[in-house]
């Protein structure tokens, strides 16, 4: 006999971790496969860590009562409507746990982020999951179908990741007026200070504006933007009432005293990593221009990575990239999503990219 594990759980494959991309001599090798922010932590962010250490002995600020103000005056919401978390997918969790009970139905796109289904499995929530569109959009018109009794959330990855694309103004504020207002939605914007394309909403701009539906909530993170990838905060924006909820399903000082620091610090500087954020999105339009002139379609990117629907010649391409020094994320038989990252990471990228499509069209 073996000990007894919860179905759900057992049957979550084991995390499969990115490999670091090969040795090539004389090659810099890059890691762009987690859509991680490529800048080194501004001084100004490191400092605050460093001060954050001679206090490392006590528990951190259980509330984040600082950090909390920052956020509240940045987003221009009281503290009742804030949420932390251990990371975007931590307060994720929290917002998993706060609603589905009884296996609740957690609806969301696919291909899409790759830790919804997880999240579900591990907190007794059921994953719906809906195809994407053609054009690697959310199909909006399939999650209202998949609605049931049993829906407690809905998940818009915005913009999607892996794919890049986002819901835009018009569909979105159709999409809301059409859910039951128990369901709560949820717009993951783990990348919308990476969007360019003005039909694409600011979601608090969103949650103000639908201040009387008590169901919009937004998710963001300190970990693609503002560089702290590491050091685990994100924080949701929801009616007092969820919000409220989501705080008593976080972990007992889950974020910690550096990260509370650190993205005080960030807040502090935010036009300096807004800048960076502005070049990484310059990058992404080079990145896709080259890739186009090469002959490769892809959708106009809203996140700092871009996608490749390789089909069967994605683990090929993949392999092709490791040999250069790149590390991209490749998924299954579907496709490539790769990180928009120091420029000759990118550059390197886009030389693998027209060799490997030169060969795909010598064998046709
Ligand atoms: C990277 C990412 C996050 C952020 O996760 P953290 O836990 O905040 O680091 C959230 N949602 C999506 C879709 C992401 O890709």
């Amino acid at each position: 006999m073996s000990p007894y594990l919860r179905p759900a759980v057992d049957a979550i494959p084991a995390y499969i971790a990115g490999k670091p991309p090969k040795h090539v001599p004389g090659l810099l090798s890059y890691k762009i496969s987690s859509n991680e922010n490529p800048y080194p932590t501004l001084p100004e962010i490191q400092e605050a860590l460093i001060t954050s250490l001679d206090e490392v002995n006590r528990y951190p600020d259980m509330h984040a009562v600082a950090l909390s103000q920052a956020l509240s005056e940045r987003f221009s919401v009281s503290t009742d409507e804030l949420a932390l978390g251990t990371g975007s997918v931590g307060v994720l969790q929290q917002f998993v746990q706060a609603t589905c009970d009884e296996a609740g139905e957690v609806i969301h796109a696919w291909r899409s982020f790759e830790a919804y289904p997880i999240v579900c499995a591990v907190n007794g929530a059921k994953s719906v999951a809906t195809p994407l569109r053609a054009d690697e959009s959310h199909d909006l018109s399939a999650m209202l179908e998949a609605i049931t009794p049993k829906t407690r959330l809905i998940l818009i990855c915005q913009p999607n990741n892996p794919t890049g694309v986002a819901v835009r103004d018009e569909e979105l504020r159709q999409f809301i007026e059409q859910v039951p207002e128990e369901i709560t939605i949820v717009l993951d914007e783990a990348y919308i200070e990476f969007a360019t394309d003005p039909a694409i909403p600011d979601g608090i701009k969103l949650f103000h504006e639908y201040a009387e539906h008590e169901n919009i909530a937004i998710l963001r993170t300190f970990s693609k933007a503002y560089g702290l990838a590491s050091l685990r905060v994100g924080f949701a924006i929801a009616a007092p009432r969820v919000a409220g909820a989501l705080r008593k399903c976080a972990v007992p000082f889950g974020v910690s005293g550096m990260a509370q620091a650190a993205a005080i610090a960030a807040l502090k500087c935010e036009p300096q990593l807004l800048k960076r954020v502005s070049e990484i999105k310059k990058e992404r339009a080079r990145v896709i221009a080259g890739l186009r002139t090469q002959g490769w379609s892809t959708p106009d990117s809203q996140g700092n990575f871009v996608w490749l629907r390789l089909g069967e010649a994605t683990q090929a391409f993949s392999k092709e990239c490791l040999e250069h020094g790149l590390s991209i994320r490749a998924y299954g038989d579907d496709g490539v999503r790769v990180t928009i990252g120091e420029a000759a990471a990118n550059e390197r990228f886009l030389e693998v990219a027209g060799m490997f499509l030169k060969e795909i069209n010598k064998g046709k």
